[in-house]
């Protein structure tokens, strides 16, 4: 450990504490803006709807569309301040890759009622076997009290009502010679009772959320492992849980803005946090980071500030966008998969994403940027590139910076187990992270 992060020991229990509790209280991308937006009401941030003007005071504001959200501070710059004022931008992404129920789920076999799910993003789908499983999300429901019929709840259940279990070794026994070959529509489905009837998902989800069958008009539904975040490890220097890709950077992001606020820079800069949903499965939405949720926003807080276009653009080119995304520590067991030149260590500082083939949006006045950032919260940095031949991960980097043509740096915490259902990262790192970012939002 070096001194440096000796120093940020301190807060690791504060850190990691806040995260697991985060991590539990987020089993879906809407819980994770829920959550999020709590977290930052309790910092004296006010929420504003979208379909309502762009408040022109200074203060704290958050934003939601669905399962991602911005907010961001005037307050530091105070009235009067120009309406070209550059951003300092932390993105993140706030949905993980899990198995979603189908629209008609219901059926049954051999005695079993199932439910027929689709699996959503890069999951490691033998990750979900075998484990007890919640289901969260958010429902649409008839609503004759509100303008256009309908409105919109979350909804979990911490039960553990369904499991996908896997085959007995006795059955097939190639899977130890060849490995478990996994099926997406023939092996992930759960099980959920039993008997020869179907059983009824939409009746039981309704009954859930407290509604009858047929006021549900629709529901957006996914699985959750019911194993809660923990530490773990001989000095439990690590934290095991679902979904630190990318909610440890969702959480970090929040806290960095909480403590951008009160200790604000002398330089006029926004400090504005953005977590996106959809990333996992391309960002192409009305609400991922190809949309124009962050570059409205940005454009709104200009307008609101007496400016115009001109002055929209004017701000964006002195803007530096960071997009944070969970990276690749070096496996112990795979220690070749990885570019040997960049061992990336877990507990051993953020992470410097770099790709020539533009995967990753650094270059190296964001690599700057964020070596700055680094330097001034006293946390050490580390690079990471992919073996070259390998295929390299992609992230919001990319698409934040081509449509908002700001200067972006990609960058991440490190972990292993990336896209298991219990992914596995360092809780000193947690610590240094939301420093690092505070730093950014912050700059001399
Ligand atoms: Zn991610």
């Amino acid at each position: 450990m070096t001194d440096a992060l000796r120093t940020l020991s301190t807060q690791v229990t504060d850190v990691t504490d806040g995260l697991c509790a985060y991590l539990d209280a987020s089993p879906s991308p809407f819980h994770a803006v829920e959550t999020a937006a709590e977290l930052l009401r309790q910092g004296g941030f006010s929420e504003v709807a979208e379909c309502d003007p762009t408040p022109s005071a200074p203060g704290r504001y958050v934003v939601r569309r669905a399962g991602s959200l911005l907010a961001w501070s005037t307050a530091e710059v105070g009235e009067g301040r120009a309406a070209h004022t550059p951003y300092r931008v932390v993105g993140a992404h706030t949905d993980s890759p899990n198995l979603r129920i189908k629209p008609l789920p219901d059926w049954s076999r051999a005695g079993w009622q199932m439910l027929g799910v689709e699996v959503y993003g890069g999951a490691l789908t033998n990750s979900w076997l075998d484990r007890d499983l919640g289901l969260s999300g958010r429902v649409a429901v008839r609503d004759d009290a509100v303008t256009g019929g309908i409105s919109q709840r979350l909804w979990r259940c911490d039960d553990p009502i369904l499991r996908v279990s896997q085959l007995a070794i006795h059955l097939d026994r190639t899977v130890r010679s060849e490995g478990l070959q996994l099926n997406d529509q023939l092996h992930l489905a759960p099980h959920w009772g039993q008997g020869v009837e179907r059983a009824n998902f939409r009746s039981w989800l309704a009954e859930q959320v407290g509604v009858q069958a047929e006021a549900l008009l629709g529901f957006d539904a996914m699985t959750h492992d019911l194993t809660p975040a923990r530490r773990v490890g001989a000095q439990g220097e690590l934290i095991a849980s679902a979904r630190l890709d990318n909610l440890a950077t969702s959480y970090a992001s929040v806290r960095a803005i909480l403590h951008a606020v009160e200790h604000p820079c002398d330089g006029p800069v926004i400090p504005v946090i953005v977590l996106f949903d959809h990333e996992e499965v391309g960002s192409m939405s009305e609400r991922g980071a190809h949309s124009t949720f962050l570059p409205a926003w940005l454009e709104r807080i200009v307008m609101a500030a007496g400016g115009n276009r001109e002055d929209y653009w004017r701000a964006l080119a002195s803007t530096v966008i960071a997009s944070g995304d969970m990276a690749h520590a070096t496996h112990p067991n795979y220690a070749e998969r990885h570019e040997p030149g960049h061992p990336i260590m877990v507990n051993a500082g953020p992470v410097l994403k770099v790709n020539t083939n533009l995967r990753y949006a650094t270059d190296s006045l964001g690599a700057a940027t964020f070596t700055l950032a680094c330097e001034a919260a006293g946390v050490p940095m580390q690079t990471f590139v992919t073996r070259s031949d390998l295929p390299c991960g992609s992230t919001v980097g990319p698409m934040t910076s081509a449509l908002t043509g700001a200067t972006t740096v990609d960058f991440g915490a490190p972990m292993l187990s990336m896209h298991s259902s219990r992914e596995l990262a360092g809780t000193l790192d947690q610590a240094g992270y939301a420093a690092a970012l505070a730093a950014f939002l912050t700059p001399a």
